[in-house]
């Protein structure tokens, strides 16, 4: 008989869990009900402003901004999505993989010390030049968001891109402006996530026969290498592992994870929810 993945995970020592992109937020979405976003839009129609750079930081400092009030609807439906898949997991060894940007996880009950994300974060910051300032290159962006939300606030419908241009950091040596550190730009800094990766393969080293269940959440084939590709191999070779695959566009599973490997076609996202 086969087990629901609640049951599998009763029954397992460790688990194993790779959240992908069916648990992202859209980030316009979320910031959508808020009023200095609803006033930026319609300037942004009227003065057919399009800086593409400028655009991203002023989202993103609404959506730092939505994020830290804990009271944004949407967020907080992603937030308690991830309480309830903590609530099943956390009396068992466990780690966390995302390819998720959106940093929502860090506001769940996630110790953060079991959270990998290697795609990045809209929260932090790179150069996006060669220079060498010095250190791995990033920084933590909420303070400078934070400044270019309140600094838009006070604005109200008067903005000046020009403001906002200058408070976007720069490289100390070019001046290139520095960009946020996600997954898919150019130029990419992987040194953002290595420290929790190691943390992470170190883990993965001792969870070897163990009882493990792999749980892996609406992860599509944008970044294999980072959960798809590896979780079956760990399945693979694992004595007693079972991989739950639970995606609505990808369930597929290949061939030699047997009866190891169990494919649910359901949005994990609305899974979880209706089931843990
Ligand atoms: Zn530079």
């Amino acid at each position: 008989m086969c087990l629901t993945p609640i049951q599998a995970i009763h029954d397992a020592n460790v688990v194993i869990i790779g959240v992908g992109s069916e648990f992202g937020i859209n980030i316009e979405a979320a910031v959508s009900q808020n009023s200095v976003y609803k006033t930026y839009i319609r300037w942004r129609k009227d003065k057919g402003f399009n800086h593409k750079e400028i655009n991203e930081y002023i989202i993103n400092s609404i959506y730092s901004h939505e994020l830290s009030s804990g009271t944004n609807e949407l967020i907080l439906k992603h937030t308690d999505t991830y309480n309830k898949l903590f609530r099943g997991i956390k009396d068992k060894e466990y780690f966390v993989v995302t390819t998720c940007t959106d940093h929502i996880i860090y506001y769940s009950q996630f110790d953060k010390e079991r959270i990998t994300a290697p795609c990045g974060s809209v929260l932090r910051l790179q150069l996006s030049c060669v220079c060498d300032n010095g250190g791995n290159g990033i920084s933590e962006g909420e303070e400078v968001l934070k400044n270019i939300y309140e600094k838009l606030e006070s604005m109200g419908e008067n903005i000046d891109p020009d403001v906002l241009s200058e408070m976007i950091p720069k490289c100390s040596e070019c001046k290139a402006p520095l960009i946020f550190n996600i997954h898919g730009k150019n130029h990419y800094n992987e040194r953002g996530y290595a420290e929790e990766w190691k943390r992470y393969t170190d883990w993965l080293q001792k969870t070897l026969n163990k009882n493990l269940v792999l749980l892996e959440l609406g992860v599509d084939f944008n970044v294999p290498t980072v959960i798809r590709w590896p979780f079956e191999k760990i399945a693979l070779i694992n004595y007693k592992a079972a991989l739950y695959r639970i995606n609505a566009k990808l369930p597929q599973l290949p061939e030699e994870i047997g009866s190891k490997g169990f494919s649910i076609n359901e949005n994990s996202f609305e899974y979880i929810n209706n089931n843990f």
